[in-house]
């Protein structure tokens, strides 16, 4: 792609790509009773169906990518497009208008991972995997909770040992989303038991087929695996595959957290949740006979209105950063009005459906609506729970005194 090319030209030559390879997006407003009545916040795919949807993914990044088309943003020696913002926002829109797969398998990977690979990692690593990260050749997972540290990250225990010019991991992770499908893996590691929790703290990148690892599935309580336990039995890491310095893992893992929640924010700045939107919430006030009802029509009228504000804050905080600002607590201000909207849609449809909610009637659109209920809890706890939100909201927008630490 020429450095130099127009907005124009660009999405001549964008329409033409999508025109030969996707087929046009089929606008169908959705009806009572009509095509899937899935409305899931977690995946509850079988593993077969996840590496189905991972094929056909990874067909679309491909063929995305050697058309010149992916990572528009990206440094040129690394595979990406040297161009702004606006060219990817653009092709964005475009791409929007086809029927394309979806693309969830590389959410983290592209959404957290590679940018901390491309802010911290050596060369060699940024050469290796940067390129196969946004093709779709390879996917890759975030190892940073572990049982004893999810909100107080600074208090993980894998520890990771120097000898020579590799470091020796040992230690367990906990809730890794997509690790069963990922060949690499971002990891916190302890590499100075001694220093303050914060300071002794070292990033690296994994090879999550290397000897030393393993990984088992975690059911969640609406039926899917979607996350793992991993365990690291001396896994060797080389100290190429560093990211950062040592002992300053800190910073990095900032990296990561930042794009993590730019990330859910910014994949739900279109106002959507879980695979809802609101026309399927109006459609079942109407079957229910509860359209006239002055209650049903706030509480309706609430969440449309909640949906727009958490959207136009992502989409404030998303302006920041393609002016090349680092996301700041918008980011959790997006999180938190995203979940908390997500609630009151929990709310809205348990009193809409009632008991059919919990007792499969068979009925479309009803008991389907237990899977997003039972996903919301997740909601509020992944990327930074609503209670620690609620911390760097108060303490970092609006300048309230500090949370007490804990007597140690
Ligand atoms: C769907 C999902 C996907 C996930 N994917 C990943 C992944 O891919 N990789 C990964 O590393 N992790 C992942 N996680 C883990 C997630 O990051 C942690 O669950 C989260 O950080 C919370 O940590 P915890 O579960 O240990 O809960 P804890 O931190 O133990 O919190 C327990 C409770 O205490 C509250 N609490 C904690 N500290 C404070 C405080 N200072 N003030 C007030 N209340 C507080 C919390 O809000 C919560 O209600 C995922 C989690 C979910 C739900």
């Amino acid at each position: 792609m020429p450095d130099t090319i127009s907005e124009q030209d660009f999405e001549r030559s964008a329409l033409e790509f999508l025109e030969a390879s996707a087929e046009p997006r089929v606008e169908s407003r959705q009806s009572w009773g009509e095509g899937s009545d899935q409305v899931s916040i977690l995946p509850e795919r079988t593993l077969e169906e996840e590496i189905t949807e991972l094929t056909e993914a990874r067909a679309w990044a491909q063929t995305r990518f050697d058309a010149g088309f992916s990572w528009l943003t990206g440094p040129v020696e690394y595979g990406g497009g040297g161009l702004s913002r606006d060219f990817q926002r653009l092709y964005n829109e475009l791409e929007g208008r086809f029927a394309t797969p979806p693309m969830s398998a590389y959410g983290i990977g592209l959404g957290m991972v590679a940018p901390t690979i491309l802010a911290h990692a050596t060369d060699e690593v940024k050469q290796r995997y940067l390129k196969p990260l946004w093709r779709g050749d390879i996917v890759a997972c975030q190892l940073f909770s572990e049982p004893g540290a999810g909100s107080d990250l600074a208090s993980l225990q894998t520890k990771a040992v120097r000898d020579g010019e590799q470091w020796i991991v040992t230690g367990q992770k906990v809730w890794t989303s997509g690790a069963h499908l990922s060949e690499i893996g971002e990891i916190m590691c302890r590499t100075n038991p001694d220093a303050p929790k914060h300071k002794g703290l070292t990033g690296f990148v994994v090879d999550m087929h290397a000897p030393g690892v393993e990984i088992r599935p975690l059911r969640q309580m609406t039926g899917g695996a979607s996350f793992n336990e991993v365990f690291f039995t001396e896994v060797r890491i080389p100290d190429s595959h560093r990211l950062g310095d040592v002992n300053e893992g800190w910073t990095v893992a900032l990296t990561t957290l930042m794009n993590e929640r730019a990330a859910i924010g910014g994949g739900m700045a279109s106002g959507g949740g879980g695979n809802m939107g609101t026309q399927r919430l109006i459609e079942l006030v109407r079957h229910f006979g509860k359209a006239d009802d002055p209650l049903v029509r706030q509480q309706l009228a609430d969440i449309i209105i909640n949906g727009r504000v958490a959207s136009f804050t992502n989409l404030r905080a998303m302006a920041k950063i393609a002016q090349g600002q680092l996301p700041g607590p918008e980011m959790s201000i997006g999180k938190l009005t995203l979940t908390a909207n997500m609630r009151r849609t929990s709310e809205l449809v348990a009193s809409v459906i009632g008991p059919r909610l919990v007792a499969d009637s068979g009925e479309w659109g009803t008991y389907a609506w237990s899977k997003f209920v039972l996903g919301l809890p997740g909601m509020r706890i992944a990327g930074g729970t609503d209670e620690v939100l609620h911390n760097i909201i108060g303490e970092r927008v609006l300048g309230l005194p500090k949370e007490p630490a804990p007597n140690k």
